[in-house]
């Protein structure tokens, strides 16, 4: 038996390598089954231009055996094993990678999936296990050799004897330490978890013995245990299979499997593209709102596979915010990853990935709001918030990728519309875009500016989400046109013009609407008549960028230090019995003038939901009017 020093440099590698690299210490057995799936695959490849080879898939496989008693877990393949050579390069020299070899080697390139390419991944096998002793024939040798190492002090090899071709790794597992349960790695249920987790696409069968239990002969019921092998992995992904061979049943159930959520998938969208990078994708939109997605704990993002292999669980940077409702997965063999295979090297592909992505979602959603209305409406009533956001995140830069997907209550329909239909059905004398804003569409319905640009016959799209109206001005305005609050100022409809009969008239209303103004002592920019009210006495309208929805949000805020207010303007309807009664007022008693002033200042706060400043005063003030 021959003892061998592992350099010094590799000692200090190997114990970064232990510590550092990995934030996960149960991807040692994905990087164990990795190396056994390559191994197999060589002699695979090896078949495809060596005559006297034949490759039978049902002779090949990786086991998986634990040991409680004796704390050891065994993987063993019957792929192309080792010489002693190759025990001694592969495994005896750190960042040596037999398999990227091998590539190079065979020069085999299109479909050629091997995932090696590091020479580092046998190594995370010492974060478990104390001592690691690989026993390995290699194809068309007769001697079999035993390496064994307890980490960074070196290893051993010797001859041993072992009948089949493959290789066996033993792990001796560490003992439990205050931070880490290292039995974990001998518990069934966990390590089937593990195998499922990041090696459920291995192409090869991953058997393992798993405890049943079943009714004891003669007895109903005592039931006894026993073992039976049983192959964990799922072999073939689903995204690898024929779109057509596949049911939307096939699609549900792996959704199901993959706990991407509780509910049904309101749709399956599958990908596969072979381009400049090759990947293949199945992404869902989720029936319902995830119960944390409006929340800060919610993470977007796609599991992302290395050739069939899980490399991380939510890949953020493969969905756009706008999007991070959807759900799924994303599997390229042309990713270059850094050496722990849990980042990638360079964005560049990614980044290729994620616009694709992007786009096909995007037109996707399209085509189910043209073809499948009910369940777009039921899509947008989960997420259609986070759409306007995203078209008010980063200034507006995804606006015209999101506007054809947003929808609004309308006056006229009674339900959910888009702007091109808006647009679309816009009489020749119609400016703008009206928009109206409150709580809800029956409180929007009932204010008095909406009577006006209704009766016009003109449609009104009700915001009722507190986004809608900073992802409108974000927006600015749709297909040319502009969009425009039924309170703001000037609304833009002919005949809006309710000029006063006479220039003394215009003269005596000046002077009463000054008067009130300075009674507001500053509480609004303007008092004016109205040119929309019909049947109401008094409303707010507002002028500049704030609206008092916004102003509302702002207030609502919790570092809202500068209160930003809207300009507002009270407006006077001059057909109402009221104006008489201001009129008058201001003639012969000032004080009168105030009281009401203050009265009509505060119901129109009070009907566009704001609060009053001092509501035991607003009630007085009323008594003093009735009595
Ligand atoms: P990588 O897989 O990135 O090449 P590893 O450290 O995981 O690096 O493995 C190093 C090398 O050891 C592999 O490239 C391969 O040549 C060899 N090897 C590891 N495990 C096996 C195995 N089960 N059967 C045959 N060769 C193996
Ligand atoms: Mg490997």
């Amino acid at each position: 038996m021959e003892k061998m020093e592992f350099k010094a440099e590799s000692k200090r590698l190997l114990e970064m390598m232990i510590n550092s690299i990995y934030t996960h210490k149960e991807v040692f057995l994905r990087e164990l089954i990795s190396n056994a799936s390559d191994a197999i695959d060589k002699i695979y490849y090896k078949a495809l231009t060596d005559e006297s080879l034949s490759f039978d898939k049902d002779n090949y496989f990786i086991k998986i055996v634990h040991d409680k008693e004796n704390r050891t877990l065994k993987i063993t393949d019957t792929g192309i094993g080792m010489t002693k050579e190759e025990l001694e390069t592969n495994l005896g020299t750190i960042a040596k990678s037999g398999s990227l070899a091998f590539k190079k080697e065979t020069e085999l390139k299109d479909g050629f999936d091997i995932i090696g390419q590091f020479g580092v991944g046998f190594y995370a096998a010492f974060m478990v296990a104390d001592t690691v002793t690989v026993v390995s024939k290699s194809l068309g040798s007769d001697i079999a050799y035993k390496w064994e190492s307890t980490g960074a002090d070196g290893y051993t090899i010797e001859a041993v004897d072992k009948a089949e071709v493959g290789t066996e790794i033993t792990l001796k597992i560490k003992e439990n330490t205050e931070d880490e349960n290292y039995d974990d790695y001998l518990d069934e249920y966990r390590l089937k978890t593990i195998i499922k987790k990041y090696s459920d696409f291995i192409r090869y069968p991953i058997k393992m013995d798993v405890t049943k239990s079943k009714l004891k002969e003669g007895s109903e019921s005592e039931y006894e245990q026993y073992t039976e092998e049983e192959i964990i992995n799922s072999m073939v992904p689903i995204w690898r299979k024929n779109k057509n061979e596949l049911t939307d049943a096939d699609y549900e159930n792996f959704y199901a499997e993959k706990r991407y959520g509780f509910d049904k998938p309101l749709k399956s969208i599958h990908i596969t593209v072979d381009g400049t990078v090759r990947y293949n994708s199945i992404l869902y939109i989720p029936e319902n709102i995830p119960f944390d997605y409006y929340s800060r704990e919610f993470e977007k993002g796609l599991e992302l596979y290395s050739n069939g292999v899980l490399i991380m669980d939510k890949c953020a940077d493969l969905l756009p915010d706008h999007f991070s409702f959807v759900k799924g997965m994303v599997d390229s063999e042309d990713l270059s990853l850094n050496i722990s295979r849990e980042m990638l090297q360079h964005d560049r592909q990614l980044k290729l990935i994620a616009k694709n992505i992007g786009k096909k979602i995007k037109s996707e959603l399209q085509s189910l709001l043209k073809n499948d209305r009910e369940k777009y409406e039921k899509f947008y009533n989960s997420f259609g918030r986070q759409l306007k956001y995203g078209v008010y995140a980063d200034f507006g830069a995804n606006k015209d990728a999101l506007q054809d997907l947003l929808m609004f209550y309308s006056s006229k329909e009674k339900k959910l519309v888009t702007l091109e239909e808006y647009v679309s059905r816009m009489p020749e004398d119609q400016k703008y875009i009206y928009y109206a804003a409150g709580e809800s569409v029956e409180r929007i319905e009932k204010l008095p500016q909406t009577e006006f640009v209704s009766e016009k016959g003109f449609e009104i799209l009700f915001f009722t989400e507190d986004i809608d109206e900073f992802a409108i001005k974000m927006l600015m305005n749709y297909k040319e046109k502009e969009f425009k609050s039924i309170s703001s100022d000037d609304l833009g409809i002919e005949g809006e013009d309710n000029k006063s009969d006479s220039e003394s008239e215009d003269q005596e209303s000046k002077e009463l609407f000054d008067y009130m103004k300075s009674a507001l002592a500053g509480k609004v920019k303007d008092v004016r008549i109205s040119k929309r009210l019909k049947s109401h006495p008094v409303c707010l309208a507002t002028e500049g960028d704030i609206s008092i929805e916004m102003e509302k949000i702002l207030a609502a805020m919790p570092d809202n230090t500068q209160q930003v207010k809207a300009d507002k303007i009270l407006e006077i309807n001059k057909n109402h019995e009221v104006y008489q009664s201001l009129k008058a007022a201001f003639e012969s008693d000032k004080q009168k003038l105030e009281l009401y002033t203050k009265l009509l200042y505060n119901q129109a706060l009070l009907i566009e939901g704001l609060p009053i400043a001092d509501p035991v005063e607003f009630t007085n003030d009323i008594c003093k009017v009735m009595v």
